[in-house]
């Protein structure tokens, strides 16, 4: 592929920045000096900011415009990160919501709930959170069992619990991922729900992580009512709908390499600060795998990017750039951890929160193993693994379990 802009998306590049140009004294100082510390300014800043993004055509910038977007192809999104690191200014707060719930809903509601969610999405007045992993149900997501009853007037009655779930604490709704019919294989009888988070029954508990913040949640649903307008792309016909939300999550986080500023010139320019850890040939050569590592990956992103300019969703090899893209992040900040010493760790360090943040994104958008046996299967075509639960309803998968253990 041909990485010059054309002329047109050189056009567009000119127009971002000189939007940046304009609006980069609004943007909130989230680290360094007069960064804001009160917890409920910091939301109400990045709110404000997500906002003004939006309103500028930088945030949900692919989404159609009908429902606020710009309707522009995946290459002009990596203009919009490449500008706003250029400029220093943070991101959206609601990744989760505008970058993978919002396309789900776009590709899987109906008219009523795009025209009702998107706008207020878009624009943080309304912030989302992904409900879909549990204490038993994270690689293995089919194996949910929260449940989901229809009552007699449509509406429909949620029990269980969920796990991990970012930004729960601050959401106005939640995309749900529940157990509708037991007597089906596990990936055939689950539904997609949206949830308002202040419904009766619901209690969100923070988790608290090694970086100080509690960004995570558990979330438990006691004999919580939705009305029968809540599901999202058809009863039972959840597992699909959840797909295409881990499709868009591999590729925000395995695109968002520029955005996030995993790029080894910032890595390089940490560890100038030591120069007898600039003449240290090992230090060297692990940045420079580092560097050439990400520099790659960024490259394949482009080109995955190019094929999907025809609007197709993304495909399970997004995965690889998810897995590269993380381990050399998690690579560069031992290294970085090494030189700077304990001062790396330190709150008000640029780089203590990548370097406790990261392993939990080793996680987060599926696990290493996982996206390698998927990118083996779907992708290489190698055999699949064996499955025992294949074509058995979900209701007699516990008894199958324990006779699994037992024998
Ligand atoms: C930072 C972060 C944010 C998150 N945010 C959200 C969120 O907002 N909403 C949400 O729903 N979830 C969220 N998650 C949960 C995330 O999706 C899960 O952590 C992930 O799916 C892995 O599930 P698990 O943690 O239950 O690990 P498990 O599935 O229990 O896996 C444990 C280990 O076993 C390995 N393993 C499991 N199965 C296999 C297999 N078949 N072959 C080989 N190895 C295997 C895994 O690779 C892993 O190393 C978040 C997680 C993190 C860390």
């Amino acid at each position: 592929m041909d990485l010059n802009d054309t002329p047109e998306q050189a056009q567009y590049r000119t127009q971002i920045r000189a939007w940046l140009e304009e609006h980069r004294s609004e943007a909130p100082i989230l680290q360094g000096e007069g960064a804001l510390t009160d917890p409920d300014e910091i939301l109400a800043a990045r709110r404000a900011w997500q906002r003004k993004l939006a309103e500028g055509g930088l945030a949900g910038a692919v989404w159609p415009k009908e429902y606020g977007g710009r309707g522009v192809g995946p290459l002009e999104t990596v203009i919009i990160s490449q500008e706003m690191r250029r400029a220093r200014v943070p991101g959206i707060l609601d990744v989760i919501g505008v970058g993978m719930l919002g396309p789900t809903i776009i590709a899987h509601g109906t008219e009523e709930q795009k025209l009702r969610h998107l706008g207020p999405m878009l624009h943080a007045d309304e912030v989302w959170c992904q409900l879909f992993s549990e204490p038993g149900a994270g690689s293995d997501l089919a194996a949910v069992a929260t449940r989901a009853e229809q009552q007699e007037d449509g509406s429909w009655k949620l029990n269980g619990q969920k796990v991990w779930t970012t930004n729960a604490q601050f959401s106005a709704f939640g995309l749900l991922l529940a157990r509708t019919n037991t007597a089906v294989p596990k990936h055939k009888g689950m539904t997609m729900f949206l949830v308002p988070m202040d419904a009766a029954g619901i209690t969100v508990r923070g988790l608290r992580q090694i970086s100080g913040e509690a960004e995570f949640n558990e979330v438990f649903f006691d004999d919580v009512v939705i009305a029968a307008d809540s599901v999202v792309g058809g009863v039972d016909n959840g597992w699909g709908v959840g797909l295409t939300t881990l499709m868009f999550e591999r590729l925000t986080i395995g695109l968002g390499s520029e955005a996030f500023g995993y790029d080894g010139a910032r890595f390089a320019r940490a560890i100038a600060q030591d120069p007898a850890a600039c003449a240290d040939p090992h230090v060297r050569r692990e940045l420079g795998e580092i560097a050439a590592e990400l520099e790659s990956i960024r490259w394949t992103g482009y080109r995955l990017i190019s094929d999907l300019q025809g609007g197709q969703i993304p495909g399970p090899e997004f995965g690889l750039a998810k897995v590269t893209t993380v381990n050399n992040a998690v690579r560069a900040g031992d290294l970085i951890a090494d030189v700077l010493g304990p001062e790396a760790l330190d709150e008000s360090n640029e780089w203590s929160y990548m370097i406790s943040f990261l392993p939990g994104l080793k996680s987060a958008g599926g696990t290493e193993e996982i996206l390698r046996n998927t990118i083996g299967e779907r992708v290489l075509g190698l055999p699949a693994e064996p499955r025992l639960d294949k074509g058995v309803a979900f209701s007699e998968l516990r008894a199958l379990e324990k006779e699994a253990s037992a024998s």
